[in-house]
């Protein structure tokens, strides 16, 4: 059977754009169809925009910190509109260059919204169909607002907050996930006075707790005032502002209220049920290890399927993808020990397990860690604190996790997956000399260990506190 393209992918965002190069080079005919703006969720409203702010955001700190340095800094303004006008004309030049990469390489692009009708066949939402011998859903997540909230069309999603007319003065954030805390802490630098309010009894659920208590104090350092177990369950226009009643009892008022509690892979209204594709109760799409659905047509990468949602991963996943379709390439991508980093001031930057994951796992685990001024905080007088954390198979001494709250946080655990990806042991690790004086050097210089788990009494040890060996 002739098809109109050998590979139609739906959504130029990072997994798909990626898919769409390799295959239109490797001599496939490529589609892509884009329904927003080409570059995805990471250029456009997520990643980019979100770390050009952190670092927008960390101007502050610098001016508060020179004091202790011998600077006298004058006061020191910030211009919100400025800032958001530097940022589009960074991440239109991305998204430029994203949409010559795909024409340099041979791919079509299509700019409207696209639906699959079956195994081979895609629809246009300008009414034209096109046949593909492989279709690639890569159409990302959306936000994913709390429904419990009455009154939730006055709040914003992190699709909006980048692009803002004014600066939200008061900003209640909803959620503890990774996205909030990030706003969180970029937006109290910037000068808004910050709550932020959960479900949760702490931030950033699924990390490891001794990071987790480390950064809720860090955000309280920064200003934030964190509020647990709690949610809005009303927001209503009270004129200029927002009046927000919470779960409980209290009421405050705000300019901005950011909902951030979550995303959904994005496959509402796709036709993939009437093309038989399975999809989890998410609504992610399930696929096999080398991103192919139950329908053998049908592949999907990236956060639509809803494994590790990073945009390396998505990346990975859909290189892999066109190079086995056109290249017969058999190689499967490792979705263990993905390096992660959460953008606070400080960062957190991990790999591999968790404590608590590990004592699930290993019969015997070892603990190494410490928690320690910076050394730029003695004279800026912060009062910041770093912590770097090992987690260690006792049987093997290799180290199968690896935690680091503190500044740049997310350079170091960069470096360090590759060693813990070779499958170091803590023994390499000691026997690494140090550069000094860094931050870094206490990941080489831990010699005393902080607690040994069992697994047979592992319960209560797995979640102890930070400071063991403080
Ligand atoms: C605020 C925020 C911060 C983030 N920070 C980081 C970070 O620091 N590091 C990191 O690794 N990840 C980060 N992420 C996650 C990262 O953005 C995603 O993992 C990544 O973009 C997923 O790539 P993707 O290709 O699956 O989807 P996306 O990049 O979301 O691309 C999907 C594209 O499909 C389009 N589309 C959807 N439906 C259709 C349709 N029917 N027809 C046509 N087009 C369609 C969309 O418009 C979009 O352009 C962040 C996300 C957010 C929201």
């Amino acid at each position: 059977m002739a098809f109109d393209v050998d590979l139609f992918v739906i959504g130029a965002g990072s997994g798909g754009v990626r898919a769409a190069r390799i295959a239109a080079g490797r001599g496939a005919k490529t589609i892509v169809a884009e329904e927003f703006r080409v570059g995805g969720t990471c250029v456009i409203r997520g990643c980019v925009p979100k770390k050009l702010l952190v670092y927008a955001s960390r101007f502050a700190d610098d001016f508060s910190d020179a004091e202790g340095f011998g600077w006298s800094v004058g006061a020191a303004r910030f211009d919100w509109p400025r800032l958001v006008a530097a940022k589009e004309r960074e991440i239109s030049r991305l998204s430029a260059v994203y949409r010559a990469n795909l024409e340099e390489a041979g791919v079509e692009l299509i700019e409207e919204r696209a639906e699959v009708i079956d195994a081979h066949h895609v629809r246009l939402a300008g009414g034209r169909t096109a046949s593909a011998r492989h279709i690639l859903v890569a159409t990302g997540a959306r936000p994913e607002p709390p429904r419990s909230i009455a009154g939730l069309e006055h709040a914003i999603s992190s699709n909006e907050i980048f692009d803002l007319a004014t600066f939200p003065k008061r900003l209640l954030i909803v959620g503890g996930g990774y996205i909030a805390v990030e706003f969180a802490s970029l937006f109290a630098r910037l000068g808004a006075d910050v709550i932020q309010v959960m479900r949760a009894g702490n931030v950033l659920r699924g990390f490891d707790e001794d990071m987790r208590q480390g950064l809720r104090d860090e955000l309280r350092r920064a200003g934030v005032e964190l509020r647990f177990g709690c949610l809005p369950t009303r927001i209503e226009r009270r004129g200029a502002a927002l009046h927000v009643a919470l779960s409980d009892g209290d009421a405050l008022e705000a300019d901005q209220v950011l909902a951030a509690t979550g995303r959904k892979p994005n496959t509402k209204g796709m036709g993939l049920e009437s093309a038989g594709v399975a999809l989890d109760a998410a609504g992610a799409i399930v696929v096999d290890r080398v991103s192919t659905s139950n329908v053998p047509s049908i592949h999907a990468v990236g956060d639509v399927t809803n494994r590790v949602n990073l945009t390396p991963v998505a990346i990975r996943d859909g290189q892999a993808l066109a190079d086995r379709l056109f290249g017969g390439d058999k190689r499967v991508v490792d979705h263990d020990n993905v390096a992660h980093a959460v953008f606070t001031t400080p960062e957190i930057g991990a790999v591999g397990l968790t404590e608590a994951e590990a004592a699930e796992r290993y019969e015997v685990v070892d603990i190494y860690e410490t928690n320690f001024k910076p050394m730029k905080a003695t004279l800026s007088g912060s009062g910041e604190r770093a912590i770097m954390k090992l987690v260690v198979d006792a049987a093997s001494e290799r180290v199968v996790g690896a935690h680091i709250l503190g500044h740049e946080a997310s350079e170091m655990i960069q470096i360090l997956a590759v060693a813990i990806r070779m499958g170091a042991r803590k023994a390499d690790l000691d026997a690494t000399m140090a550069v000094h004086p860094t931050a870094a050097e206490e990941l080489v210089t831990m010699r005393r260990r902080a607690a040994r788990i069992e697994r047979a009494n592992s319960a209560g040890r797995a979640t102890a506190g930070t400071g063991r060996n403080a």
